[in-house]
């Protein structure tokens, strides 16, 4: 392809899961792809590594919270696309981040528009937004016109990133989309998250490097889809010949007990017998999570998940599983397992 030709897209939080899988995405579409990253970037950008594509994409420093830096990496990248993708993202340690996830979750995405106003209002915008806007408000199942509800800083912070793109986009004609994005995971998700907390403990306990998982609530609910098929569906809202919002989600509920029960199952081992509940670890503020619709998605992009929960939790603890079997046999690797 000509270079003039080339589409270039720059990637906030191309360290993350989504950003990492996104710029994979991007790149074997043909497209020129930056990524910005933080001075305390997540180590030695395994994901990118993980991928194999460190050294296929450019690579900006510039936080969410530095005008100046975001205006310089739009600049040199020259973009069509911009992914937001950026954000503290664990909404469990919400309230003790409140401040900085208004600054930079929230306040961020001000910062990305107005970035692009000044140097090309003709790019294209993608905000990633949270099924969290909702909070535990709502007739079922949500659908994109169901009011929100945020009950935690996360939340808030990105109820704001959502609306603000909402105002730039019917004040000043950007192309701006949001993603209401439900839970989506894989085995680049971050150690914190339940997902990966749970497949990385099955591999451990399979191998016999740990003894038990301590879990909170059995009971929480949750839409778990799998990131790389969320990833084409933010490419596709920024294909589409009008800018609009749409809830990603998979339409189905598990619980945490499910959850484990499968990932155990899958290394033949009977969850029961190693899974403790934790009172600490329940989360006074968390969502009580409702039934998602994913059916704009499906009308209007043509994006319908196709790896459902059971797929997911086997793709996620086999990797884990071949992680720590690797691990175990002397390799040096650049994930983020801790011994
Ligand atoms: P992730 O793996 O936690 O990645 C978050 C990214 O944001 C990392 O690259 C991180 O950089 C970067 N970041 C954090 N604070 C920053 C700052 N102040 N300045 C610049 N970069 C900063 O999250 P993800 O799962 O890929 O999620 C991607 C987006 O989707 C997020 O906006 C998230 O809120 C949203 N979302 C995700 C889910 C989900 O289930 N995955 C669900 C709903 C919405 P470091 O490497 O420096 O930490």
């Amino acid at each position: 392809m000509p270079a003039e030709t080339t589409k270039r897209a720059l990637i906030t939080g191309i360290t993350g899961q989504d950003g990492a899988y996104l710029a994979q995405f991007l790149l074997d579409k043909g497209y020129r792809v930056s990524g910005t990253y933080r001075k305390s970037a997540t180590p030695d950008f395994w994901r990118l590594r993980y991928l194999n594509i460190l050294e296929k994409v450019t690579l900006t420093c510039a936080d969410l919270a530095d005008f100046s830096a975001l205006l310089e990496a739009i600049k040199s990248c020259q973009p069509q696309e911009i992914y937001h993708l950026a954000a503290l993202t664990f909404s469990g340690t919400a309230f003790e981040h409140a401040v900085d996830a208004g600054e930079t979750t929230g306040l961020g995405v001000t910062r990305l528009l107005e970035a692009i106003m000044k140097i090309d209002p003709g790019i294209k915008f993608y905000q990633a937004s949270s099924i969290e806007l909702y909070g535990e408000g709502g007739t079922q199942p949500l659908s994109e016109d169901t009011p929100f509800n945020p009950v935690n800083p996360y939340a808030v912070a990105k109820l704001y990133g959502y609306w603000i793109a909402r105002i730039y986009r019917q004040k000043h004609g950007i192309f701006a989309c949001s993603g209401i994005l439900f839970n989506h995971e894989s085995p680049l998700r971050g150690l914190n998250f339940v997902t990966r907390k749970i497949s990385n403990s099955v591999a451990r306990i399979s191998l016999g490097l740990q003894d038990e998982l301590t879990l909170g609530n059995l009971d929480a609910k949750r839409d778990w889809g799998y990131a790389p098929e969320y990833i084409r569906s933010m490419w596709l809202m920024l294909q589409q010949d009008k800018p609009d919002d749409y809830i990603i989600a998979t339409n189905e509920l598990h619980t945490v007990r499910e959850l484990a029960e499968k990932a155990f199952e899958t290394a033949g081992l009977d969850w029961q017998k190693y899974v403790r509940t934790d009172e600490k670890l329940m989360r006074s503020t968390d969502v009580n999570f409702l039934q998602g619709d994913n059916s704009k998605a499906g009308d209007n992009l043509g994006w319908q998940p196709q790896v459902k929960f059971n797929q997911l939790v086997e793709i996620m603890v086999k990797h884990d599983l071949d992680r720590w079997q690797r691990h175990a046999r002397g390799e040096a690797f650049p994930w983020d397992i801790q011994p």
